[in-house]
């Protein structure tokens, strides 16, 4: 169903549960104002870790509206793989 769409599935709750079939629409976006890490390492590959976290407002064709908080990732697992270095740290 989703093959070579590789973005974000987001799909209404309230649609789901009944099982009806809505389009989605953003209709608002705030976004948390901190500055993003970029850096490139070892490997020269380059990393994101943005920290920000963007809420965005949805309505779906069925009138339904709800909220959904979004956070930065990288490829490299951050920043959960960031929690357990820290975790190791003695
Ligand atoms: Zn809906
Ligand atoms: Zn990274």
């Amino acid at each position: 169903m989703t093959e070579g769409y590789g973005g974000p599935i987001v799909r209404c709750p309230e649609c789901m549960k009944g099982q009806m079939m809505s389009t989605v629409e953003v209709v608002g976006q705030f976004r948390t104002m901190m500055t993003p890490t970029v850096y490139f390492d070892e490997e020269g590959r380059q990393h994101i870790h943005d920290p920000n976290t963007v809420t965005s407002t949805y309505q779906c064709s069925n009138g339904h509206r709800w909220q959904q908080g979004q956070k930065g990732y990288c490829w490299c697992g951050w920043p959960e793989n960031r929690n357990e270095s820290q975790g190791d740290v003695q």
